[in-house]
């Protein structure tokens, strides 16, 4: 399960860690994890491609790109059903989204690599010429969750060799399967040995000593706002520089002036995603008062027609959670938020018969929660959508930023002056208007306060995977310069 200058190979820990499909609690795949000693040559592998491909023409590393694009192309089908046994996540999603918008990512970074921007050329002082250099970074460490494995890895593989850095990519521990699969068809398509490399293995471990690595200048990571806490700490050691991409609460937000039926339908598609594992899934609805009673009945009836199921199975809407663990934990918040007098609307529950054997939970809707209660400022990572109701667009702005997190949010209004002013007063790294989930290779995604710093996508993720550098060049070809004086004085 590791991927390490090209070639595949067992990790070397004494250790085998599970692969679960979670809709039937069966193990799929056994592994031995990787630890320090598969870190380190991972880490040697990167070292020694990062020259000849940092040197490469952006021209280059696009065409190897576009060929891997090609040959990911070809497998997308069998990329979908691995996506799917190991997340659990309904194949209409894995076909639909995870695997087109993972090649997209990859033909999007092939052509941004050759326009990197800087500022003009220049001479901002008379007597020197000034330019800039946009420069990779070297050996980038990067982390990855198991909600997205497919498309976290390429969100962090991909603008990290478009720019020239090579990379050691550590998937969560129990989705390994597409992080290795693509770095192998890499290979296939000539992506030069080294330049992506995985290694799979518990977190404590691998991830550990990946991140503390010297020769690793960079630690980029999407997973939990406290393990982000940890990663900021090891790499304070360096220092060396972070990209975090961390958990999220977005608030959803309905103005009374909105077209119901799209925000019912939004509601439900954006917090079921993914079976709510998704850090940007709609959690907490604001509902001004008018529209309160039929959203919630919009969305209770929505939601009660969802089909649970096989994830394997095209007309499955929602799959199980990613594990038995995942699945207890859900239950835990829902019960917490019940006996905190909370209402459970719908679902609320673990579906019993063929389903009983995987991690399954019902879509959940709560009402009358506290507001400062667990189950409207925590992240819950499931399908669950608490829904509040809000006198004014006052209120329902305040109560949207009341969050230490702040990675997307959405507004739902027919009035553009209301939308206006939600893309301005809402705090978060994505506000979408009359829409919650979509996003889009050109476009940046990452967080505001404690979801995390730097962006993921789009051309602004070149901020994070590149370094400037100004070079500054005496034009006049004297030896005695004007402001040397300030220093000394000659006769
Ligand atoms: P997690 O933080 O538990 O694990 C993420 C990764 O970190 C895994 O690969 C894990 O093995 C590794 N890890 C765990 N402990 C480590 C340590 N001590 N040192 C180094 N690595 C370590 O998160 P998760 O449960 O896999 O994912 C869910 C979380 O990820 C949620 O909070 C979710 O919001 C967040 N997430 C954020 C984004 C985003 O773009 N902001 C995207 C997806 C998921």
């Amino acid at each position: 399960m590791q991927v390490i200058g090209g070639v595949r190979r067992d990790g070397s820990g004494p250790d085998l860690v599970d692969v679960v499909n979670p809709a039937t609690s069966a193990v799929v795949e056994q592994y031995p994890g990787a630890v320090a000693a598969d870190v380190e040559a991972a880490v040697s592998a990167a070292k020694a491609a990062y020259g000849p491909w940092s040197r490469a023409t952006p021209g280059e590393r696009a065409a190897a790109l576009f060929a891997w694009a090609d040959l990911l192309e070809t497998r997308a089908e069998q990329l979908a059903q691995r996506e799917t046994l190991q997340t659990g996540k309904p194949i209409r999603l894995a076909t639909g989204f995870d695997v087109p918008g993972s090649i997209d990512n990859v033909r999007f970074f092939a052509g941004a690599a050759r326009q990197l921007a800087g500022q003009a050329t220049g001479e901002y002082s008379a007597d020197h010429t000034s330019s800039i250099r946009r420069e990779p970074i070297g050996v980038v460490g990067s982390i990855a969750p198991w909600n997205y494995p497919l498309q976290m890895a390429m969100w962090k593989i991909l603008p990290a060799i478009a720019a020239g850095n090579t990379i050691v990519l550590k998937p969560a521990e129990n989705t390994p399967l597409t992080s290795v699969d693509i770095a192998v068809a890499a290979t296939e398509a000539g992506v030069p040995d080294g330049v992506i490399n995985v290694v799979s293995g518990v977190g404590a471990v691998a991830g550990e000593a990946l991140m503390a690595h010297p020769d690793v200048r960079m630690v980029s990571f999407t997973g939990s706002t406290a393990v982000g806490r940890r990663v900021m700490e090891v790499a304070a050691g360096g220092p060396k520089r972070v990209h975090l991409e961390l958990g999220g609460k977005a608030p959803f937000v309905v103005f009374d002036d909105a077209d119901l039926e799209a925000a019912v339908h939004g509601a439900v598609a954006g917090s079921l995603i993914n079976t709510g594992q998704d850090c940007t899934a709609a959690t907490r609805a604001y509902v001004q008062r008018p529209l309160y009673d039929a959203f919630v009945e919009g969305v209770c009836e929505l939601m009660a027609a969802v089909r649970l199921g096989d994830p394997m199975d095209p007309d499955t809407d929602l799959g199980p959670l990613i594990s038995r663990r995942q699945q207890e934990r859900v239950a835990g918040f829902v019960a917490r938020a019940q006996a905190a007098g909370g209402r459970v609307r719908v679902g609320g529950g673990m579906p019993g018969g063929a389903l009983a054997a995987g991690a399954y939970f019902e879509p959940t809707v709560i009402t009358d929660a506290d507001r400062r209660s667990e189950i409207v400022c925590d992240e819950v990572f499931g399908p669950v959508l608490v829904v509040l109701p809000v006198d004014s667009d006052d209120e329902a702005i305040a109560e949207a930023n009341d969050s230490p997190y702040g990675l997307a949010a959405s507004a739902w209004t027919t009035s553009h002056l209301r939308a206006q002013r939600a893309m301005r007063e809402i705090q978060a790294g994505c506000v979408w208007v009359n829409d919650h989930i979509p996003i889009i290779s050109e476009m940046p995604h990452g967080g505001f306060k404690s979801s995390g710093f730097g962006k993921d996508m789009s051309t602004y993720s070149f901020e994070e995977y590149t370094q400037v550098k100004h070079v500054m060049t005496d034009i006049t070809g004297v030896a005695h310069k004007g402001w040397h004086r300030t220093i000394f004085t000659l006769p």
